[in-house]
């Protein structure tokens, strides 16, 4: 049997470095069992997935040198390897569970399924809802069907009793039954879900183990039971240990940046990224901290990997590349690195229009570009000094506007523009108010506000929200209280402050 691993990301956001975790520690396997890793992009969320997303990704888990054997862009015997190109295949898969009776179509309205979830609350009873709740008496389904009513394919789970997993790191775990929904396996408009479309495609593509971040633990069940379902030997589970902040919550944008792209911006070397990712949850058997990928897939071993939750701390990522810059680069070597991250045409081609115009000779560059290649800006309290704007006026829309980019997918100028106006109305500030605070987080070489959103643009979301938080560091942040009472006010201008977020 050839190991064959895979790594699936849904090209909905920047690429997160938990992905390129998650196929390091596939491709690792992969190599140590002289296997091959692919690549599958699960874009079946067809209002949230996107080409440049998926192109993110691809360009930095290559940057990462995390290459693949099969995937959307090089092909393979298994392909395509993008599920929007597979949309014809899951049908009849799920079809298929229908007629053997593993499945039903469900044509519950979204109001009944309100109503049948709320009574469960009422009731206070908390399991999922089963076939028994949701299936309609044959004749009632029939004249729905009749009608034209949008339906779904539903799988049967047990209403009760354990499912036990095993996992080859945690060994057999029990999941309970009762918790478990029966699942849409096919949307109404025909569309598969992640659930669906990824056991028929692991099925279909020999994937032998999965490994996969540990937030997948509660859909084992349904996917065993669908493996038994269509009479397939399912692959062998592995879960790895989330990647967490330093205060050990889940990895999430809102505390570390999580985009593969800040750390490029930031310059990091990607041998000193993928090391640092390495460490997570893994160690060499000689316990040393500086690695290649090459020396850890020789050493691989996936029962090294600890449980504990792996701290992706920003601190001790700079020290190890640190090391790398100083140890692994000669004078030539840095020239070169230096000059392909930070003087390379693309980058220069975005930044020479806003800075051309300031410019009366070339040593006035530095200073203008500075802010294009710097990570956080050397600012203080003083240069919050405004007019009408007191300390406590910048550190609100600073916080405000932080949880508004967090949560911001749409990454363009005049979107911003136009939220940022919304809430600086909604906050009683003048727009030119509002973003004085913003064009402190850099310097004060382009009073206009308009050219700091453009700049916001090029520096990507990670960065700009790492330096307005940063600068809201340097104003002392916001206490306890204080977000308390923000998180009210937030709401309150229909800004919603959660976070959608997956590794
Ligand atoms: N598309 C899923 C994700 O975004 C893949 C999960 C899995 O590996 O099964 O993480």
């Amino acid at each position: 049997m050839t190991v064959r691993t895979r790594v699936a990301p849904s090209p909905t956001g920047d690429p997160h470095v938990g992905t390129a975790y998650i196929a390091l520690f596939n491709l690792a396997f992969a190599r140590q069992h002289g296997g091959e890793f692919i690549l599958r992009i699960e874009d079946t969320d067809q209002t949230r997935s996107t080409a440049e997303s998926e192109q993110a990704i691809l360009d930095s888990l290559r940057w990462l040198g995390l290459e693949w054997d099969e995937g959307p862009d090089i092909g393979g015997p298994h392909g395509p390897y993008r599920q929007s190109e597979r949309k014809h295949i899951y049908k009849d898969y799920a079809m298929h569970l229908v007629e053997a009776g593993h499945a039903f179509l469900c044509f519950r309205t979204p109001e009944e399924l309100n109503e049948l979830r709320e009574a469960r609350r009422a009731s206070g009873d908390h399991t999922a809802l089963k076939q028994s709740d949701l299936e309609l008496p044959a004749e009632e389904a029939d004249r729905r069907r009749a009608a034209g009513m949008p339906f779904v394919v539903r799988m049967r789970v047990p209403e009760t009793g354990i499912c036990v997993i095993n996992d080859m790191l945690r060994g057999p775990m029990e999941l309970d039954w009762g918790q478990v929904d029966a699942q849409i396996l096919l949307k109404s408009d025909g569309m598969p879900t992640y659930h669906l479309a990824n056991i028929v495609d692991d099925h279909l593509m020999n994937i032998t183990h999965v490994i996969r971040g540990e937030e997948w633990i509660n859909s084992a069940p349904k996917h065993k039971l669908l493996y038994e379902y269509f009479g397939w030997e399912m692959p062998q589970l592995c879960h790895m240990p989330l990647l967490r902040n330093p205060d050990k919550s889940k990895l999430s944008k809102r505390k570390n940046p999580t985009s593969i792209l800040y750390y490029q911006r930031m310059g990091y070397l990607p041998e000193a990224l993928l090391n640092y990712l390495g460490r997570m949850g893994w160690s060499m058997p000689d316990e040393r901290e500086k690695f290649s990928r090459d020396e850890m897939f020789s050493h691989f071993d996936l029962q090294r990997v600890s449980l504990g939750g792996p701290v992706f701390d920003q601190e001790k990522l700079s020290w190890l590349n640190g090391m790398w810059i100083r140890e692994d680069l000669s004078t030539e070597a840095f020239a070169a690195e230096f000059q392909k991250w930070a003087l390379n045409p693309d980058y220069l081609m975005q930044i020479i229009p806003l800075i051309k115009p300031r410019v009366e000779k070339f040593s006035d560059v530095a200073p203008l570009a500075g802010f294009f290649l710097s990570g956080m800006m050397p600012v203080t309290p003083e240069s919050f000094a405004h007019k009408s704007l007191t300390v406590e006026d910048c550190r609100r829309i600073l916080q405000f506007a932080s949880w508004y980019l967090d949560k911001q997918v749409k990454w363009d100028k005049d979107t911003l523009f136009a939220d940022l106006k919304v809430l600086a109305e909604g906050m009683g500030f003048k727009i030119r108010d509002f973003l004085f605070p913003f064009i402190c987080c850099d310097c004060r070489h382009f009073s206009k506000c308009f050219l700091w959103l453009i700049r916001c643009i090029y520096l990507g979301p990670d960065m700009s929200r790492a330096r307005v938080r940063f600068a809201l560091d340097q104003l002392g942040g916001a206490s306890k209280k204080e977000i308390k009472r923000w998180e009210k006010e937030f709401a309150v201008l229909g800004q919603q402050n959660n976070e959608a977020e997956s590794q």
